[in-house]
């Protein structure tokens, strides 16, 4: 994280530049043991300390956003932490890393590269991702227009061939996380180098979990870093399209061509042609000649090459012979990290809008379906507070979210309740199960019945079972027993109340 200090210290006052490296590594110890990793990672990940000079402790961070959470919320404390270090120290100014770049590299790219630098983005792409995205949009198609670089065979425009690039999926707005970093470090190095590395590239993953971003954001690259290889992106579903067609018009050497001649082949969603057996065919010798010319394939699909169901197994195979990458759900980490690039994005481009952290924090825990419906619930919310004039709280964003959030709700099962409640009053998870009695055990065994009843869909026989094996009726004489005991003491509900938060909200993080 401290590259740049590093280098400086080769070059000028090398004793003083490794103490201040050193006070900075201090305070972000106490710093992390403070917030907890989670919430250190979120926000301090990224963030590089520049200087000290005039009593100033100056941090550059990647984002606004950042910057206005942590001016916030840990001022105070930086300075305390900093004293503690050097005493001379009064104060620390924050700079926004991609503001004074996108202000050297002209103001239009500024929305745009603000994103680039999430803190885990920036740190898997240091520079590269850098370059301003109007450089790239500068010698990229009309936006809308088909797409395929460079000429591509007699006969068919690129308009007919290819599928148009969305301008926003480039590599500078996509975050990195746990969960993608395979398959977003693949793509990179194969838009990158012009070596074909491992061939084909197949990324698979979940719906909504950044696939055709990570193509895109391959063809941009290429584009902008080798303009003169020819790139063709397109889904499975518009290649049989143009082989149906070509074979309707009797052209298909012309088809045959057209696919032949490009140095990059990208198919979108291959689970497509599942059960479509001419066109498997036909991809599948478009794919071979490619691959024996050694031009690059990279292909994509919701599953494994294993399990594509409907694909003849010489294909399946072969497919599986490059590097696999998979794209896994998303872990909250990751969910507050893109939502925090696209406000920031919005904030900067969006006027006076604000959008507090803890309604980010929020989404982030609770819209876990997929990256697609948590920029939407995002999109929602800023509408919605544009629309109505209202700034944006977390009870307005549980209101507009009604519907979505009821749909992310997560399925908490018996176990897990056993296990937080056993927890919470510090016995035993096998008391859960126990025939004890005792008022200290058989209380939480209650109340876990209580919330299984409430939390799941399982019925009272079901939950009996669970719960040692105990009968259906001991289960109502519970519920029971906790609804009157709520009404009567406030203490009681509030821990029922607080147990259901937990468990609604999710594993680990609370
Ligand atoms: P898929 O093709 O896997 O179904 P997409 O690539 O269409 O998913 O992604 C859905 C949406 O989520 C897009 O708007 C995309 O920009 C966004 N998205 C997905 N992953 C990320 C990420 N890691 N960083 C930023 N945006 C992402
Ligand atoms: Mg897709």
């Amino acid at each position: 994280m401290l590259e740049r200090g590093e280098l400086a210290a080769v070059s000028d006052g090398a004793a003083e530049r490794h103490d201040l490296k050193s006070q900075w590594e201090r305070v972000k110890t106490r710093l992390k043991a403070e917030l907890g990793d989670a919430t250190y990672a979120s926000w301090f990940q990224n963030v590089d300390m520049i200087g000290v000079g005039d009593g100033k402790v100056v941090l550059a961070v990647p984002t606004r956003f950042i910057r206005s959470w942590l001016a916030a919320h840990q001022t105070d404390r930086l300075v305390a932490l900093w004293q503690a270090e050097d005493p001379s120290v009064q104060k620390v100014d924050i700079l926004v890393r991609d503001q004074v770049r996108a202000e050297a590299a002209g103001a239009a790219s500024a929305s745009v590269s603000v994103m680039a630098s999430t803190p885990r983005a920036a740190a898997a792409s240091p520079r590269p991702s850098a370059a301003p995205i109007s450089s790239v949009m500068a010698n990229a198609p009309r936006p809308g227009s088909g797409y395929a670089s460079g000429p591509i065979g007699e006969g068919v425009s690129a308009d007919d061939l290819g599928a148009p690039l969305d301008p926003r999926f480039t590599f500078e707005n996509f975050v990195v996380g746990k969960s993608n970093e395979l398959a977003h470090a693949a793509a990179r190095r194969v838009a990158e180098t012009r070596d074909v590395v491992f061939n084909p590239l197949f990324l698979y993953g979940g719906v909504g979990l950044g696939k055709t971003h990570l193509m895109h954001a391959i063809a941009w690259e290429i584009r902008r870093q080798h303009p003169e290889r020819k790139v063709l992106y397109l889904s499975a579903e518009k290649f049989m399209y143009q082989f149906i067609r070509a074979l309707r018009f009797k052209d298909t050497m012309a088809f045959k061509q057209q696919f032949r001649t490009v140095d990059v082949l990208m198919v979108d969603d291959v689970q497509f042609i599942s059960g479509k057996e001419s066109t498997q065919e036909e991809f599948f010798h478009t794919f071979n000649a490619l691959i024996d010319h050694n031009r690059q394939v990279i292909i994509s699909a919701d599953r494994s090459p294993s399990d594509l169901e409907g694909i003849e197994e010489r294909i399946r195979s072969r497919l599986g012979w490059g590097l696999v990458a998979d794209i896994h759900p998303t872990d909250y980490e990751l969910r507050l990290g893109i939502l925090q690039a696209k406000a920031d994005d919005i904030m900067s481009t969006g006027g006076t809008i604000n959008i507090p952290p803890a309604v980010l924090e929020f989404l982030a825990h609770r819209i876990v379906s997929n990256v697609r419906e948590l920029e939407g619930a995002l999109k929602r919310v800023v509408a919605y507070a544009s629309l109505v004039g209202r700034p944006i709280s977390l009870d307005m964003a549980q209101d507009v979210l009604r519907d979505l959030l009821r749909s992310n709700e997560r399925k908490v099962t018996i176990e897990e309740i056993q296990r937080r409640v056993a927890e919470y009053y510090n016995i035993r998870l096998g008391d859960m199960l126990s025939a004890r009695r005792a008022r200290a055990v058989a209380r939480p065994r209650q109340i876990a019945m209580y919330l299984s009843k409430q939390l799941t869909t399982r019925s009272l026989p079901e939950i009996g079972r669970k719960f040692g094996g105990r009968d259906h009726t001991t289960v109502i004489h519970a519920v029971r027993k906790i609804d009157s005991l709520c009404k009567e003491d406030a203490g009681l509900e509030e821990d029922v109340d607080l147990l259901r938060r937990m468990l609604e909200g999710g594993p680990a993080e609370l």
